[in-house]
Parts: structure tokens; C-alpha cells; sequence
């Protein structure tokens, strides 16, 4: 069986480090809001280029945090693509600010810019890129439009940790970025886990304050704040598992291009990329028109696979208000995706396996 996702096996090969890290961190008897966050936030700041990181308690969090702390609500527009996680487009609900979708560019995936100008309004605040599926969104005329109608410009990170754009990483290209560390990303901890990365004082501190009980210093509340704190187990992970994400994501560069090159069948579209540095590969997916049969024939040659994602956040039950809306590429590619397995432990074998197999159908 070629897996998914290894995660036991991805996670193994730190695990002496690792346990004697905890071992401290409970021997010191320190779990929240201490050294390990210090550590970690700077090193992750250093790693995406930015003045400010701060860890928080999921990738969502991260998301509503820097819409709190922009000041944006109710109101106020927000363009989001309409082919992403979900969570992207919950922070902004959230908030009470009003998500405005823009369909992706079919080659990339990532937010088409050249729509995005017609759907900006007087009420348009911000515009929350997303570096789908690992690859970091071309920004330029994103920041070229934003310069020109003062909007804010945020990126949904959670896929891309590392991704490489101008020569700035991703969690650099905007105001401010949210990055999860839910267990399968490409930088993941051992359970929830998210940040936040920004150039801006002001923003860092105002969410710095919000995320702890919109509190300053002690008993001191100057904002209506929440609660999300990375516990210092986790960040104690990360910081290990930082230092290996590079090449981690080189290994899944490599795997990428192997397939790329080697996967020959014309009913299989490969994803592509405008320049392998922006990509990190967090997820290896393909389309073909008869997607879940092609997944039953995978299933029953032992490879296992995912969808990222089957419905589309405006045809799912959540947001009613827009289940008669068409978004034509978003559904083309909802309907025709599905993702192969990609990690940094593939074994050769495994890999050249899946090759194999996809070539057969
Ligand atoms: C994983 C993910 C999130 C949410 O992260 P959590 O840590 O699960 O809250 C947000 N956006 C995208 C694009 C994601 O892939």
C-alpha cells in the first residue's frame, strides 16, 4: 500500500530530539507563553524573511486574528478565491465582513488577478490571496491593484511554508500572513498549531494583544480579545521540524518532477508550475475527467489518495446564500482534482509504483 501520508514516519525520524525536548519543557514545568514560543517565533520569522511572528492555536485563528486586528467587519468586502479551503473564507464570515469570490486561473490554480479589478467596490478592504496547494501566488499585479485602491493584501499560507516568490517566501509577500500547522501540512506539529507573520508593528502588536485576551500587559484589556496561544510543547516541535522544511521540500520538488516527467497518460492533466522555487508541493494533484473512477482504480492498485477538495465552499450547506452561484473553473476543478501521494519518506520504490500505476489506467 503506497499511503497518502506517512505522518508516523515523517515525524520518526525526529523523535529522539523531540522527546528529550519535552522532556525539559516538562521537567521545567513551563507550558504555556514561555521560552519555546520566544524561540520558535523568532526562528520562524528569521525562516520567511518577516521583522514579526507570533504562534497562535490553528491556522483559522491566525486567519480571523489578522481581520480582527485589521479592524475590517461588518460591511466591508474582502476578495478571497472561491477555490479554497474553507477556512478562508470562515475568517472573513467570521468577522462579519462579506467574502467576494474570484474564480482561479486554470493552469496555476491560485486566484486569477486579471478578475480580480472587476469585483473591487468602494466597500472592497483587503485581498486574501491563497498559495493553493503549495505554490505561491504571482503577487505582482495583486500589489500593483492594491496600491492603486489602498487595499490591505493578506495571505492564506497554510499550504505554501517556504514557497518562494521574487525572492521573498511566502508569510512575506502581503500585510500580513496565517500559517497552520495542522499535522499533514508541510511544516506540521503533533496537534493543532498555527502564526502569524507581518512586517508591521502596529498589526503585530494589536494582534499579539488580541490573541491574549486583548490584553497589553496583566489584567490590562484594551481590545474584546480571544484566546489562542501555541502551547509550548508544540512550538518546541515546530522549531525542530523547522529546520529540516527546506529540505523536505526539496525531496517533494524532486518527487514532483519525477512524476512531471514520468507520468505519461492523456487522460491525466499534471499541474504545473511557473518556476520551481514558488512551489512546495503540498499536495501533488492531477485531473482527469472520470475522477472517481480513476480514484477506485488507484484504490484497488494500493495507492491512496485524496480530493483537495470534492464541493466548493459557495455549493456547500454552510453557505446557502450562494448554492445557486456559478463559479465555473472552481467546479471544473472540483469536480475533476484529485491528489496523489507526496511526502518527504516516499521511498523510490513507492514512487516509481505510482508512476507505474497511473501509466496502466
Ligand atoms: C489547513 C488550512 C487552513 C486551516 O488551518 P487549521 O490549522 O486547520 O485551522 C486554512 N487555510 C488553508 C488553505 C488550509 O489548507
Amino acid at each position: 500500500m503506497v499511503n497518502f501520508l506517512d505522518l508516523k514516519k515523517i515525524n520518526n525520524r525526529f523523535l529522539d530530539e523531540i522527546n528529550s525536548r519535552i522532556e525539559k519543557i516538562l521537567d521545567k514545568g513551563w507550558y504555556l507563553q514561555g521560552e519555546e514560543n520566544e524561540i520558535f517565533s523568532k526562528n520562524f520569522a528569521e525562516f520567511c524573511g518577516t521583522k514579526y511572528a507570533l504562534g497562535v492555536a490553528n491556522g483559522l485563528d491566525a486567519l480571523n486574528l489578522i481581520i480582527k486586528a485589521s479592524g475590517f467587519g461588518v460591511g466591508d468586502e474582502i476578495i478571497v478565491p472561491a477555490n479554497t479551503y474553507i477556512a478562508t473564507i470562515l475568517a472573513i464570515s467570521q468577522n462579519g465582513c462579506t467574502p467576494v469570490l474570484v474564480e482561479p486561473d486554470i493552469n496555476t490554480y491560485n486566484i486569477n488577478p486579471d478578475l480580480i479589478e472587476e469585483k473591487i467596490t468602494p466597500k472592497t478592504k483587503a485581498i486574501m490571496v491563497v498559495h493553493l496547494y503549495g505554490q505561491a501566488v504571482q503577487m505582482q499585479k495583486i500589489w500593483d491593484l492594491a496600491k492603486k485602491y489602498n487595499l490591505k493584501v493578506f495571505e492564506d499560507s497554510a499550504q505554501a511554508h517556504g514557497a518562494i516568490y521574487n525572492n521573498k517566501r511566502t508569510g512575506n509577500l502581503s500585510d500580513a500572513s496565517a500559517f497552520s500547522f495542522y499535522p499533514g501540512k508541510n511544516l506540521g506539529c503533533m496537534g493543532d498549531g498555527g502564526a502569524i507573520t507581518t512586517n508591521d508593528e502596529e498589526l503585530f502588536k494589536k494582534i499579539k494583544a488580541i490573541a491574549n485576551y486583548g490584553s497589553d500587559r496583566k489584567y490590562h484589556h484594551i481590545y474584546k480579545g480571544v484566546n489562542s496561544r501555541l502551547d509550548e510543547i508544540q512550538a518546541a516541535i515546530l522549531d525542530i521540524k523547522l529546520k529540516h522544511l527546506d529540505s523536505d521540500n526539496q525531496k517533494r520538488r524532486e518527487i514532483s518532477k519525477f512524476y512531471r516527467e514520468n507520468i505519461k497518460n492523456n487522460k491525466i492533466i499534471l499541474p504545473k508550475t511557473y518556476d520551481e522555487k514558488a512551489h512546495v508541493w503540498h499536495v501533488f494533484t492531477v485531473r482527469t475527467k472520470n475522477r472517481d473512477a480513476f480514484q477506485e482504480y488507484l484504490k484497488n492498485n494500493d495507492i491512496q489518495t485524496i480530493i483537495h477538495y470534492p464541493t466548493p465552499p459557495h455549493k456547500q450547506g454552510a453557505y446557502k446564500e450562494w448554492n445557486n452561484l456559478s463559479y465555473p473553473i472552481t467546479e471544473e476543478i472540483h469536480n475533476t482534482i484529485i491528489s496523489l501521494p507526496i511526502s518527504p519518506v516516499m521511498t523510490m520504490d513507492e514512487i516509481s509504483k505510482v508512476v507505474e500505476v497511473v501509466n496502466g489506467y
